[in-house]
């Protein structure tokens, strides 16, 4: 198996290489050569998240280096559990957020540091990895590496556009991890972080690699939990799923994708995403035009031109086929507050911003349909929004609480991506 840049002008690569590498020397971003088919999976057999985790993948590692230590790398990442939660009728809810930063970037990041470490060791290399952060990445990037061997990591976050308790998770690690608020916005962040790779002299020097959301390794573990959740699905309700999945970079549903394209039961994949309306606009006027980000409740997703979009449409080149894939609609802010308390008044259950857009898109296009939504975060991270639509307090689960007492520190810089390496 082999990966290919969706410019098309870089040498093919294998799943190690791509994800040393983050983004492809023209540019652009890895995807696999063609898709395995799951038919291989017996389902019934598999016992664990690990272990289907690593079946599904394995085809992805065949003749890499990483092959004989990807089972031990899929225990080592997903050590936490996967609910698939019933809210009414066929109406379920995938809780992503029970890793170490209670949101679903856990599950990449995880997978990333943990191979990261395991090439590393084979080679005796040492590398910086850089990160732009709308929110919940750069956490999950941090709590991931914090301590690995080999590894230093650079996190950028824009001023005043994260939450108090994710800015605490980005800054309370010390050690191998740096954090920089940037004074500008994610957009801003992550050019910083494209012009540094596109500096050969600063590349070079610093062993510079990427963990955003556009690195494969990231998205390969992406694509797993929806082959299990609706493998899941399909065994306890006897039709395949829709998912309808919170977006701002993409990478989240293009794992979605991926699985589809796999083979997995999946009916359809719906995209929600907030005032930052680049996908459903392209797709009503098939003009793909980039924006500037807008902030939103749902800050996670204040992506104007999202990175993942590139390997969209790799798989769905043109604008009828995409049509036909994707659908995606926008949910502004006074809207995610009303389905917050809307669903906490009928059933109790919470949800943060990102989760209630896709919420959201379910009432209103999918209504009592066979249908997943996507959660991405635990609402605990977002508490200034929810608690006073809801009135109630929200309990912090363990993990987030360890991470918010610890002492904090960052760097303060401009939108120069060199004042990241003086
Ligand atoms: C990152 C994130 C998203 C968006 O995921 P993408 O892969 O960028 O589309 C949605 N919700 C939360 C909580 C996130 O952290």
């Amino acid at each position: 198996m082999k990966f290919v840049s969706t410019r098309k002008k870089a040498p093919k690569v294998s799943a190690s290489e791509a994800i040393l590498q983050g983004l492809a020397p023209d540019g652009g971003l890895y995807v696999p050569e063609s898709f395995p088919s799951l038919s291989h999976l017996n389902v019934h057999e598999i016992s664990s998240y690990p272990e289907l985790a690593y079946e599904v993948l394995a085809p992805f590692f065949e003749d890499d280096p990483l092959k004989d230590d990807l089972a031990q790398i899929c225990m080592d990442a997903f050590n936490f559990p996967v609910p698939l939660v019933p809210l009414k009728g066929e109406e379920m809810v995938l809780e992503l957020y029970h890793g170490p930063t209670a949101a679903f970037k856990d599950f990449g990041a995880r997978f990333l540091a943990a191979s990261m470490e395991k090439i590393l060791e084979k080679q005796s290399r040492n590398l910086t990895i850089l990160v732009a952060t709308s929110g919940d990445t750069g956490g999950a990037v941090a709590a991931a590496f914090a301590g690995r061997k080999g590894i230093d990591v650079k996190v950028l976050f824009p001023k005043g556009r994260v939450s108090k308790r994710q800015q605490t998770q980005l800054t309370c690690w010390g050690g191998n991890i740096e954090a920089y608020e940037v004074d500008g916005n994610f957009d801003d962040c992550q050019k910083m972080v494209k012009d540094a790779f596109m500096d050969q002299e600063i590349a070079t020097k610093w062993g510079l690699s990427s963990a955003n959301s556009i690195n494969l390794g990231r998205l390969l573990p992406q694509s797993v939990y929806y082959v299990y959740a609706s493998h899941l699905y399909y065994q306890a309700i006897g039709k395949k799923p829709t998912f309808i999945i919170p977006s701002g970079n993409v990478g989240n549903s293009c794992g979605a994708y991926w699985a589809l394209s796999m083979g997995a039961p999946i009916e359809r994949i719906a995209l929600s995403v907030n005032e930052n309306k680049t996908i459903p606009d392209y797709l009503f006027s098939g003009n793909y035009e980039k924006r500037p980000s807008v902030a939103t409740l749902a800050n996670a997703m204040d992506v104007g031109a999202p990175s993942n979009m590139e390997r969209l449409f790799d798989l769905y080149p043109d604008i009828d086929t995409m049509r036909k894939m994707v659908s995606a609609w926008s949910v502004d802010d006074e809207t995610i507050k009303k389905t917050i308390k809307e669903v906490y008044d009928e059933s109790g259950y919470i949800m943060c911003p990102h989760t209630a857009t896709g919420e959201r898109v379910r009432r209103d296009q999918f209504s009592g349909k066979p249908t997943i939504v996507v959660s991405t975060a635990h609402p605990a991270k977002f508490e200034q929004v929810v608690e006073p639509l809801i009135n109630t307090e929200i309990p912090i689960p363990e993990n987030l609480k360890q991470l918010l007492d610890k002492e904090t520190s960052f760097k303060q810089v401009g939108k120069e991506y060199r004042e990241l390496f003086e």
